[in-house]
């Protein structure tokens, strides 16, 4: 299978380098792709800056938009090839994919909708003047979306920086770049003009920092791990590029005494091991009230030994730990769980030919200390963490470096107020297990990051503001 960048309206690259993209479920070799180095970064950026340049930067808004919705309806014409192959690449099931792929292209249709709707403000007039602000693009936008989020990711980033009137250079997941590569074809044969999409992809890190580095590149949008994303914001700062960051979780559910346990169990645990805990939100820490714990953790076993079975029957709903490096991560950090903590269920690998299988694992925990309880693993393992009161509970919460999204579980509707607005989160689910939609922001405070993505809050980053006075 042969896969090429786009660069300046061709499919084309200038590396000479290649690498193999393998499937999670065997280890074989999918396809083997041109790793892009510098020469292919300067190329598509120069091809997004002459095409922002070129007409792009003051095109007609309704033009951006009838060429996004263009680009949404093939993206579902082609949902099962694009599905197929991204199945492959991610070792997830197609069926959800095409589901996705039906999501990403209401995304493209919500920012086709709002690149016409790019309102300015009118400051003050006196009577030899008016004084207004109007918001205009930056110009070449880098792109770089995670492994984990094929589709979306690259969506929530292009699509709002196109409806705000920037070019953009993907730099697809190196190890899962295929989603983003016929999402970008898609674009090419909707007819946007030539190098105003742009994809390149590249083993290791080496075409990620050309992107970084490269000064005419205005903003980067990166979604990845914290250290990466803090490398990247340095790099970013040197030149006074804009960013976008989404750095991850360690998201907590707090489950009170007069929760309603069954929808609790139901929510957390589904959205614990959703992806084999390969998301970013996923549900790593559950906080009990201590009052409860033992009935929890009887109902909690019994939940996730319903999930394991199933697992380990015949079908295998329950897929591959992405790689290696993944899987690694997850053995290292069930090994000091099992120092730490108790292991209630799991904590190892699942016997297989090939592919990195783990165990869905729940480890008990006398409080928040073991770094267990304060990384991002990615990987399915949940810690089970008691506490006495409300206070104990957000104080738990927010004991971590991580804000991007939080649960709680109560009947009282008063602490339910109360305690959403103290826990330190840029979602907070009330009674609400996994609920996602387009209008939302979607980011937080401290590592997790900086601007949000999704909803018209995802336009913010992508404009300056201009204010002229007019005499
Ligand atoms: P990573 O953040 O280490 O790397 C992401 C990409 O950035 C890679 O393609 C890499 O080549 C590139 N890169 C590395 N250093 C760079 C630099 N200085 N400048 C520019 N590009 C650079 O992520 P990963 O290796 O894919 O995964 C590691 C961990 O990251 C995971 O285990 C998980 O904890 C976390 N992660 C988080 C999310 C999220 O949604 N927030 C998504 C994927 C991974």
């Amino acid at each position: 299978m042969s896969y090429e960048f786009l660069i300046n309206g061709e499919f084309k690259h200038f590396t000479e380098k290649t690498y193999n993209v393998r499937r999670p479920r065997d280890g074989s070799v999918l396809a083997t792709l041109p790793s892009a180095g510098k020469e292919d970064v300067d190329a598509a950026v120069a091809a997004a800056k002459a095409a922002y340049y070129g007409g792009w930067q003051l095109s007609d808004p309704a033009e951006r938009q009838s060429l996004m919705l263009k680009w949404a309806d093939l993206v579902e014409e082609r949902a099962d090839e694009i599905a197929s192959l991204v199945s492959e690449d991610l070792g997830a099931d197609a069926a959800g994919w095409k589901g996705e792929c039906s999501y990403v292209a209401s995304m493209l249709r919500f920012y086709a909708g709002l690149a016409v709707l790019n309102y300015g403000d009118v400051l003050s007039m006196g009577d030899d003047h008016v004084n207004y602000v109007i918001k205009v693009p930056h110009g070449v936008c880098g792109m770089m979306p995670p492994w984990n989020s094929p589709l979306q990711s690259p969506i929530q980033k292009m699509g709002p920086a196109l409806a705000a009137g920037n070019t953009v250079v993907l730099r697809a997941p190196e190890e899962a770049p295929m989603g983003a590569m016929l999402l970008v074809k898609a674009a090419h044969d909707a007819g946007f003009p030539k190098g105003v999409v742009n994809v390149i992809v590249g083993e290791g890190p080496e075409s990620g920092t050309a992107l970084v580095d490269h000064p005419d590149v205005r903003l980067i949008s990166f979604t990845g791990s914290v250290p990466t994303g803090k490398a990247i914001a340095a790099a970013c700062a040197r030149q006074m590029k804009r960013y976008v960051m989404e750095l991850g979780g360690k998201s907590p559910v707090i489950v009170f005494e007069d929760a309603n346990m069954e929808k609790a169990l139901e929510e957390s645990v589904a959205f614990a091991f959703a992806f084999q805990g390969q998301i970013c939100c996923a549900n790593t820490r559950i906080l009990v009230q201590r009052s409860i714990l033992d009935s929890f953790k009887e109902q909690l076993l019994k939940v996730v030994e319903g999930y394991r079975s199933s697992i380990e029957g015949s079908d295998m709903p329950v897929g591959p730990l992405f790689n290696q490096k993944v899987f690694d991560r997850t053995t290292e950090f069930t090994e000091i769980a099992r120092k730490d903590g108790t292991i209630l269920c799991g904590g190892s690998p699942i016997e297989q030919d090939k592919g990195y299988y783990f165990q869905p694992t729940v480890v008990e925990f006398e409080d928040d200390s073991s770094i267990v309880c304060k990384e991002e693993i990615f990987g399915p393992v949940l810690s089970l963490i008691p506490f006495e009161d409300e206070a104990e509970a957000i104080a738990i919460a927010n004991n971590v470096n991580y804000g991007l999204a939080s649960t709680v579980y109560s009947e009282d509707r008063q602490r339910i107020f109360r305690v959403v607005r103290r826990l330190e989160a840029g979602t907070v689910w009330a009674n609400a297990g996994f609920k996602f939609n387009i209008h939302m922001p979607w980011g937080g405070p401290k590592d997790t990051g900086i601007n949000r993505e999704f909803g018209k809050y995802a336009l913010d980053p992508y404009f300056e503001q201009k204010n002229i006075w007019l005499s």
